[in-house]
């Protein structure tokens, strides 16, 4: 039985203290700067990465074997709601994850080679699964694979692949031998080619997302992830899903806070107006749907741990992915209004992630997806299975 509102392990909440103190003293003011600039300074968030390192943040997700924290995704979702509280995707480089469903799918020689690396931080990983043509239906993949003696050869257009810095290796999507197979595309292999990196509105951001172009990109079998490929591309959607919940958590919950101190602070037509009904009512919708997202992806994270059919867990993550990303959009909105002009100028906060919290909504599956995943598991199941 899934508690339906787990309660976090000691250790876990001291960890969730400290971090939120350390985005508090290491991050905001790091925004600040970002915010003057118009842009993200890389020596910076190198520095910012290595003062999280130090503190113990990284990788954490990463199972013990691979020198990983092994942290329950009870945990790290308590972890990303904290990470959610900072802009401009600051909070990627704090809580500095590995690629832990691509471990669990790879070779001996492939974690070694590939994912090694990246918890020595000396790279990152990026997955190209998006198409031009494919996106929410995933099962439209163009792009090819085919075996030349022990290589294979891959043709295709990738887009949205969200990277951090130059990653040291692309996770391909393709298609192959009637079936999706995940291959390891090294940066600079032959026929790998960046087309372009459009602007988002999410900039200036940690992460862009280029466009790739796979033209007789030649890669070797021992590349390839031995079985489960699309799969493990499904794990890292449902990891990530849930992620976006506890983030959109977080930043509701920050923007909530200063609608509320400047509700309490500034007057209008004699009173504070917080005093306005028209004010305050803002801020009882936004507190009540933020603990409401919040239970939900809490209770979903949970049943991630210990739920044994996926199929319910995809239901569950879909459902806190759906209602927090659409919450958070609300609960940012409002937040900006209370704020008045305040709320509209880059410097506060709560303009960014009014342009920030849009893409969640999007990203990983868009809300209509994971209404399609929740409707589905409903009418299949029940609505019971659901409740438990
Ligand atoms: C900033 C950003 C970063 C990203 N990072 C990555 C990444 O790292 N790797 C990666 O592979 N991809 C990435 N993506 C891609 C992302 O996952 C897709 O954008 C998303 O899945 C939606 O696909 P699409 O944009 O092609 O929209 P489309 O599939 O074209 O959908 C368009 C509209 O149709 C709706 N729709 C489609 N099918 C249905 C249906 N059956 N019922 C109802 N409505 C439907 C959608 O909900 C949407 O509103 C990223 C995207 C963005 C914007």
């Amino acid at each position: 039985m899934i508690p339906t509102v787990p309660e976090l392990p000691a250790d876990v909440q001291a960890l969730k203290e400290r971090l939120a103190a350390f985005v508090e003293r290491e991050v905001y003011p790091l925004e600040q700067r970002v915010a003057e600039a118009g842009r993200i300074e890389d020596a910076r968030v190198d520095e910012l990465r290595r003062k999280a390192r130090a503190e113990g943040f990284s990788m954490l997700n990463m199972p013990e074997e691979a020198g990983g924290g092994a942290l329950s995704m009870l945990g790290q979702v308590a972890l990303e709601e904290e990470s959610g509280k900072a802009t401009n995707g600051l909070g990627f480089a704090v809580l500095d994850r590995g690629p832990a469903e691509l471990w669990d799918i790879a070779t001996p020689e492939q974690r070694e080679r590939y994912v090694a690396p990246i918890l020595r931080g000396e790279f990152r990983e990026a997955w190209a699964v998006t198409e031009p043509g494919a996106g929410s239906d995933v099962s439209a993949l163009a792009a090819t694979a085919e075996r030349d003696g022990d290589e294979w050869v891959l043709n295709g257009e990738k887009w949205f692949v969200t990277s951090e810095g130059e990653p040291g290796f692309y996770l391909v999507l393709a298609v192959g031998e009637g079936e999706q197979l995940l291959f390891i595309v090294p940066r600079g292999a032959p026929g790998l080619e960046l087309a372009r990196t459009p602007g988002f509105l999410h900039d200036p951001y940690l992460d862009h997302h280029p466009e790739l172009v796979l033209r007789d990109c030649r890669v070797p079998d021992a590349n390839r992830i031995p079985e489960g490929g699309g799969e493990g591309a499904r794990e890292w959607f449902l990891v990530e899903r849930l992620f976006i919940a506890a983030r959109c958590c977080g930043a509701a919950a920050r923007s909530l806070d200063l609608a509320r101190a400047y509700a309490l602070e500034r007057e209008a037509f004699g009173v504070r107006i917080a005093e306005h009904q028209g004010v305050s009512f803002q801020l009882a919708d936004s507190l009540t749907e933020l603990l409401a997202a919040r239970l939900l992806t809490y209770h979903a994270a949970a049943a991630f741990d210990t739920e044994p059919d996926r199929k319910v867990v995809h239901g569950k993550v879909a459902m806190a992915k759906l209602y927090a990303s659409e919450a958070a959009g609300r609960i940012v909105d409002r937040a900006l209004q209370v704020l008045g002009g305040r709320g509209y100028m880059t410097e506060s906060p709560v303009a960014r992630f009014y342009r920030e919290v849009r893409v969640d909504r999007i990203w990983e599956g868009t809300s209509e997806i994971q209404r399609l995943i929740v409707s589905r598991g409903l009418l299949k199941r029940g609505v019971e299975t659901y409740l438990r």
